[in-house]
């Protein structure tokens, strides 16, 4: 099956070749760039009118908590920063099931798609008696809605007895997590090029887990050559704790505990100073710079420039839907440029920034180099977005206006060669009954505190 994507009214290739008028489709990869004026060199089966779309790779998410989209905007969690945030959200959590697992996964997938997102990855690190088979739920779950996934199985073994901030009912035996660690990845990682599901591993925080748990997950992840990740430096609260518990900073902590190495990307590092920054770029970590989250909960601003500058990969992750408390991807990347450019100034950070940021610096976070850009022999995954609300009325250059008028529903989506979104709707999935299901599952949720 080949399919041109005719003459686009704006195409985001990274300034790379020319591809005005359009590109080739051929099965699951992207085969043929069209130049102006020109037409494809073999016959194709599907002509698709672009000339209303502005035609980007499909974004990539690098971090989320699917689950959280059942706590949304909780009313026990409004105006709090970071650790009384997730103090007043983990009695709740703690009432997780397989079923509210798997069906927060559909709709936060579905939520991506609309948006534009391709790819994504989930941090999930919450296991209850009542959700221990939750990697099971959301693997179904992203092959039912079909997004490209990076699914990581996160842990948390430190509770509060033990100097931790989860509650007991929310960590896990750190053997029972090695375990599981190792059997979900025999059962689900696909490490080929054009991948549609990926295991990572992903201990939740310096504040919830054990050196011990690091750097055997580490251990782990290198036998089987998965990518690691955990949130790191996302609070001074954090930095507090390192130091006190650990007797370091955050950074020093991760080196300690061998991490400091280029199969990790980190949610967040915002609280670096410039010689750790350095260090993060010498050894290739990435960083998922999570923009909407960190100023919901007033967190600091990731220095995304020096980062890049000193080697580090850089992509743009929504964050969990209790901090952000969307999952638009289309959003995110106009959070980012206004954040970044509070901090650098206009002239340092383009719309082709930031979007590239979500595309390739995304793509180079979860260690994918067959995703993220329209690049022949690239993966077939699209965005397309019309300009026709009121909101671009008046725009001039279709590219920018994406970002600045500020973009939020795509058209039209393909993952791998097969549309998923066309005409702002899900294909093959039944969008009503997910969304009503998913909201009684977050009111049993956020009731089920009061009977524990
Ligand atoms: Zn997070």
């Amino acid at each position: 099956m080949r399919t041109w994507i005719k003459s686009p009214l704006a195409i985001f290739t990274n300034g790379k070749g020319h591809a005005e008028n359009g590109i080739v489709i051929d099965g699951k990869t992207i085969s043929e760039w069209v130049a102006a004026g020109g037409a494809p060199r073999e016959a194709v089966d599907e002509v698709f009118d672009a000339s209303a779309h502005v035609v980007i790779p499909g974004l990539i998410n690098t971090h989320h908590h699917y689950y959280q989209t059942l706590t949304r905007a909780t009313p026990c969690a409004l105006n709090k920063e970071l650790f009384p945030w997730l103090k007043s959200l983990y009695p709740i959590w703690a009432g997780l099931t397989d079923e509210m697992v798997h069906v927060s996964t559909q709709l936060a997938c579905a939520e991506l798609l609309l948006s534009g997102c391709t790819t994504s990855s989930d941090h999930h690190y919450l296991f209850t008696d009542r959700s221990a088979n939750a990697m099971d739920a959301q693997v179904e779950a992203v092959r039912e809605i079909g997004i490209r996934a990076v699914v990581t199985r996160g842990s948390m073994s430190v509770g509060q007895k033990n100097g931790g901030l989860p509650p007991e009912n929310t960590v896990q035996d750190e053997d029972q997590i090695l375990n599981d660690c190792d059997s979900v990845i025999q059962k689900y990682h696909d490490p080929m090029p054009g991948s549609m599901l990926q295991i990572a591993l992903a201990p939740c925080s310096p504040f919830s887990v054990s050196k011990d748990l690091m750097v055997n997950v580490a251990e782990l992840a290198r036998i089987h050559k998965v990518k690691l990740h955990t949130h790191l430096a996302e609070t001074r609260d954090e930095t507090d704790y390192c130091l006190q518990k650990f007797n370091c900073r955050p950074l020093d902590y991760l080196e300690n505990v061998n991490w400091l190495s280029s199969d990790v990307w980190l949610a967040h590092g915002i609280f670096f100073e410039d010689k750790e920054i350095h260090k993060l770029g010498g050894a290739g970590v990435g960083i998922s710079h999570c923009p909407t989250s960190n100023m919901m909960l007033g967190s600091g601003q990731c220095r995304v420039l020096e980062l890049q500058a000193n080697g580090c990969a850089v992509g743009i992750g929504v964050d969990g839907s209790a901090s952000n408390d969307c999952s638009n991807m289309m959003q995110e990347v106009r959070q980012a440029l206004l954040l970044q450019r509070l901090q650098y100034g206009a002239a340092r950070v383009s719309h082709q920034q930031v979007l590239s940021m979500a595309t390739q610096g995304s793509a180079r976070c979860l260690g994918r180099d067959d995703i993220g850009a329209l690049a022949i022999g690239m993966q077939a995954d699209l965005a397309l977005f019309k300009l026709d609300d009121t909101r671009f009325c008046g725009a001039g250059d279709p590219l920018a206006a994406l970002v600045l008028c500020g973009a939020d529903a795509a058209d039209c989506v393909m993952v791998a060669g097969q549309w998923k979104v066309k005409n702002q709707a899900l294909l093959g999935v039944d969008l009503e009954t997910l969304k009503h299901k998913h909201s009684q599952l977050a009111h049993t949720l956020q009731q089920s505190v009061n009977f524990q």
